[in-house]
């Protein structure tokens, strides 16, 4: 299909100084939980963004300096001759697709607490560190500015030779320029504080510096906040900012904009929509000659145009929907917009960099898998014989399953105990704020719908026999998984004893299914991640009294990794649910709960009426083991092969049981699954 020539704007080059990007698609700097310990892995992962038309490219965060460690959060480093090997496999793999690289070069001062290389982190003064370790800075004298200094252009020299094409002066995200820039930690007396003029010196030294280091090979951009500091959502606090914004304005090739609250820049979709750093930037543009990009999770291509058309952005930045779809523009360059798969907002790539380990996106199971597993994500190899694949359960594992082996050319049979398809990200996607998670439902069935060797059975709950009947020669059990009644979870190992009486105990899959309690609620939150809280949340606004009680400090606490435990907490307090921590619920009788103190064991009563219990869930794995059962006794006849899939083989996240349907979809018929194992990036380079 030809490109809808309203998009056509989109698809304009644009010169970036000494540059010119073939279009306005922007990866912007966004870490991946690979940097320096996975060159290969994420050379890969960038170049299939170029692959998927990106026009702009960049890494994550990128030392300049051992002096500026972030283990275990993993960043990229260009400390020495040493690392820019490594990036060549970057930028060569950019280039490839015709990309422009980007490198976000980064000194983190009072951010990092250099565990790995045990140097001392130094900042605009002496200050605590400020991820919360026992650690202080040393304030740079002028030396250390001069060293910094050389350490950028040295590091931007080797940008240079590594091939990048844009190299960042980073800013922002409290990183140390950002402390420079800041009347609140920049308390010098040189003439690198105190005034405006003196707070933006180092900024405008570095910029320049970084620009004589590349001689004009390279485009210097500036990635900086457009607010001041954190305040309402939606409602900049910009104080100094257009004044910094007017001093600087012309000097760098491009403008990287973000803003003071990162929970809110990268928001989850349950607090954050498409666009929503529009009110705090939009006056960035009327400031400065040169291209601007920022981001806003976007994902329709009518909300990116409008962007450009209003002369609110040259570029469309982004990170999340580039991971979600690294072929997002080739996907509106071909007239096929709703092939998008559209980023549901759930941060669970984010995860990885506070892990420290690879990142994951719920949408797009091959990310991070392009070198070790050689997974494309728009392509799949053929099917490997002419077999018919059923699939039970249309959950995330068995869409997803279903999607991909179609692509493949089987003949598939998905059948769905229920009349929706979807599974938990239906139930789930009408809790408040989780709409969007139904793109993971809508993403797959409108391309199984399209595939007309997909068959889909809705309304068929089928046992042993059913499956049987259908004579299908490989059977995946994608059947999910249930929450437990029983309190099984973390804090009570072997459920909980006293328990009762039946009708007042609820789990997630009653509320999910509109049956709620009556009367005052004990939310107990054995889990950590979204499910309590929003339970909690939707039982508030049907105008329960809830108490939500966890063993943890703090409510979700798991929900930190996706940034959205502070936002969490504060919606819950706002809207009146009483938040309990440290405790675990041993038992509850209709009248009282009694909670016990996770430190010292000692027990307290609570009056409520009914309990929601958020603890553990069941795998739905009796069909799977039946057949296995049956399979094993009969001779002859019957699947190939069985297996289980997602939840019902292991109940975890929705990104866990969308990657088990891809895994399984594309090991099947592989020639030898083992050639697929896992590749270490070390052992094999
Ligand atoms: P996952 O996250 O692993 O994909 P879900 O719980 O989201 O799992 O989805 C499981 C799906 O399987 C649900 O839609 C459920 O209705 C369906 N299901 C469960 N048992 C059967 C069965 N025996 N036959 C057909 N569908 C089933
Ligand atoms: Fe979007 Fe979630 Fe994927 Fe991140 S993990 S890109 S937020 S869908």
């Amino acid at each position: 299909m030809p490109r809808d020539p309203r998009y056509d704007i989109l698809f304009e080059p644009v010169r970036i100084g000494p540059v010119t990007a073939k279009n306005r698609f922007y990866q912007v700097p966004h870490c991946t939980g690979l940097g320096w310990l996975r060159p290969r892995t994420l050379a890969s992962l960038r170049g299939m963004k170029a692959e998927g038309g990106w026009g702009v490219v960049c890494t994550e965060y990128c030392s300049i300096h051992p002096t500026s460690d972030d283990l275990p959060h993993p960043y990229a480093s260009l400390w020495s001759e040493a690392d820019v090997k490594a990036h060549a496999l970057m930028t060569d793999a950019v280039h490839a697709h015709g990309a422009l690289a980007g490198v976000e070069l980064w000194y983190g001062g009072a951010r990092t607490a250099n565990l790995y290389t045990w140097q001392v982190s130094m900042d605009v003064a002496s200050i605590p560190n400020m991820a919360g370790n026992p650690f202080q800075t040393r304030a740079m004298d002028k030396a250390d500015i001069r060293a910094y200094r050389t350490w950028h252009r040295e590091a931007a020299k080797r940008a240079r030779q590594a091939g990048f094409d844009i190299v960042y002066v980073y800013a922002t995200h409290e990183y140390l320029l950002s402390r420079f820039l800041s009347p609140e930690f920049n308390t010098r007396g040189d003439e690198y504080g105190g005034s405006l003029e003196n707070r933006i010196r180092l900024v405008r030294e570095v910029i320049e510096d970084t620009k004589e280091a590349v001689g004009g090979d390279c485009a210097v951009a500036v990635r900086f906040s457009a607010d001041e500091r954190v305040g309402e959502d939606g409602a900049p606090v910009h104080d100094e900012r257009r004044d910094m914004l007017a001093l600087l304005a012309e000097l760098p090739d491009l403008w990287d904009i973000n803003i003071a609250d990162y929970s809110y820049e990268m928001g989850v979709s349950r607090f954050v929509k498409e666009g929503s750093l529009e009110p705090y930037m939009d006056y960035v543009k009327s400031m400065t000659s040169k291209p601007v990009v920022t981001v806003g999770r976007f994902t329709s291509p009518d909300t990116m145009l409008s962007q450009v058309k209003r002369g609110i952005v040259d570029f469309v930045g982004a990170a999340r929907p580039s991971i979600a779809d690294p072929f997002l523009p080739r996907k509106i360059d071909e007239g096929r917009p709703e092939d998008i798969r559209e980023c549901i907002g759930c941060n669970i790539c984010y995860v990885g960099d506070g892990k420290g380990t690879p990142l994951r996106c719920t949408q797009n199971p091959t990310i991070g898998e392009e070198w070790r597993r050689g997974w494309h994500p728009e392509r799949i190899a053929p099917k490997g014989s002419e077999a018919k694949v059923l699939i039970v359960g249309a959950g995330p594992a068995g869409l997803e399953a279903a999607r991909a082996l179609g692509q493949r050319g089987y003949s598939v049979v998905l059948a769905e105990a229920g009349r929706e398809l979807g599974g938990r990200v239906t139930a789930e996607s009408r809790l408040p704020g989780l709409s969007e998670w139904a793109r993971v439902r809508d993403y797959r069935l409108q391309q199984i719908e399209r595939a007309v060797n997909v068959e889909i059975y809705r309304e068929s709950e089928l046992g042993v026999d059913d499956v049987l009947a259908v004579e299908a020669d490989h059977v995946a059990i994608a059947t999910g998984a249930t929450w437990r009644r029983d309190g099984l979870g973390r804090f009570n190992i072997g459920g909980i004893a006293e328990l009762g009486p039946e009708d007042r105990i609820f789990t997630p899959d009653d509320i999910m299914a509109g049956r709620l309690p009556e009367g005052r609620v004990l939310v107990f939150d054995d889990d950590h991640y979204y499910m309590g809280a929003v339970v909690a949340e939707r039982l508030r606004a049907e105008g329960r009294a809830v108490t939500l009680v966890t063993p943890e400090n703090k409510a979700a606490a798991w929900s930190a990794f996706t940034s959205e435990q502070a936002r969490t907490q504060k919606r819950l307090l706002e809207i009146g649910v009483e938040i309990v921590t440290a405790h675990g619920l041993s038992a509850f009788d209709g009248e009282q709960a009694a909670l016990v103190c996770a430190y010292t064991g000692r027990t307290r009563r609570l009056p409520t009426e009914s309990v929601v219990l958020v603890t553990a869930r069941q795998p739905n794995d009796g069909l799977y083991h039946a057949l296995s059962e049956r399979m094993a006794a009969s001779v002859n006849g019957g699947p190939r092969s069985l297996r289980r899939i997602g939840d019902c083989d292991a109940p975890a996240i929705i990104a866990a049981a969308v990657y088990a349907g891809h895994h399984y979809a594309r090991e099947l018929d592989a020639p030898d699954p083992a050639e697929t194992a896992f590749r270490h990036e070390p052992a094999s380079t």
